[in-house]
């Protein structure tokens, strides 16, 4: 089983054919909102392919609350430990997709900054009941402690995608992390070099102490490395309509694979198909595939 502590996000959602700079507007397209944060991205991509899962979450008791909720539901998301937070509102995602299927994104918390340890402590059996916990950086930094630390308690096997990607990683999560799951952004600024290549910052994120080391590289696929070496995983070639999630769904899949006992270079294949998958349709959430979507895919 996979449990995902993290965060969970309405996505308000522009379409514009030029990005706004500062102090200047913009006309785009009506607005979409849909379910999204890098936490409940990763557990409705997880269920959505089969995967037991479960999210430990934070939502406001609002419109964007039942939205996030019936949305989990929908994937087939435990959503037991999910808290509903009378004192705070959903946290949303301000997101302009671009012309070319890139997006910008602001982010505005709300309940996803009260999600405390306490919380986590309150999960302990979900934890120690789950072979991978999956996390990210959205919710408080030492709630995200906490939840690594009690894995490794519960011998269940951290996954952490480092995002938003921080000035520095505390070491402990570095440590617990296997894999971390980096984009080439966060790979750079982690590793801490000025250049290099994907390569060089896999190697230089598990001298500094990272388990297993996963880099995606968006088209390109995915390249790995563990105590086994490198393995690179090809991209898979898609018409890209918009990439917002992808990384989530990527992450979400890995999570199963691994669960389920897949070696890390089998899982990282997998996820690369639900990344490409992810990226044909708008959204996050709302693009990511079924297994059954998964086989009209190229290369099926
Ligand atoms: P993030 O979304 O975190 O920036 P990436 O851009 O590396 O991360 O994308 C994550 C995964 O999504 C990739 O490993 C790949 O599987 C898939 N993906 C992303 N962009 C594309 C694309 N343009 N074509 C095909 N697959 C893509």
């Amino acid at each position: 089983d996979v449990l995902v502590v993290g965060s969970a996000n309405a996505d308000l959602t522009v379409r514009v054919d030029r990005r706004p700079g500062a102090g200047e507007t913009v006309l785009g397209t009506d607005l979409v909102e849909s379910a999204g944060g890098k936490g409940a991205n990763q557990a409705a991509a997880a269920a959505r392919i089969g995967g037991r899962t479960a999210l430990l979450a934070r939502v406001g008791k609002d419109a964007y609350g039942d939205l996030l909720l019936a949305a989990q539901r929908e994937a087939g998301t435990d959503v037991t430990p999910v808290v509903v937070d009378e004192a705070a509102r959903t946290g949303t995602a301000m997101i302009i997709v671009g012309p070319d299927g890139d997006n910008s994104i602001v982010v505005s918390p709300g309940a996803n900054a009260a999600l405390t340890p306490q919380d986590v402590a309150a999960a302990r059996q979900t934890v120690a009941a789950a072979t991978v916990l999956s996390l990210q950086l959205e919710i408080p930094t030492e709630t995200v402690r906490a939840a690594a630390v009690t894995a490794e308690e519960c011998g269940t096997r951290v996954v952490l995608n480092p995002s938003p990607v921080p000035e520095r990683l505390a070491p402990e999560l570095l440590a617990a992390a296997d894999p971390l799951v980096v984009n080439e952004h966060e790979a750079r600024r982690l590793s801490g070099a000025a250049d290099g290549t994907p390569r060089d910052w896999a190697h230089a994120l598990r001298e500094l102490g990272a388990r297993s080391v996963v880099v995606t590289l968006g088209a390109d696929g995915a390249l790995l490395l563990d105590g086994a070496g490198l393995h690179e995983v090809p991209g898979v070639t898609v018409d890209a309509v918009d990439t917002t999630g992808a990384g989530d769904a990527f992450t979400g899949a890995l999570a199963t694979r691994l669960a389920r006992g897949d070696t890390l270079p089998a899982a990282a294949r997998f996820a690369v198909r639900v990344g490409a998958a992810a990226v044909t349709k708008p959204g996050a959430q709302p693009s990511y595939p079924t297994l059954a979507d998964l086989d009209a895919l190229p290369g099926s």
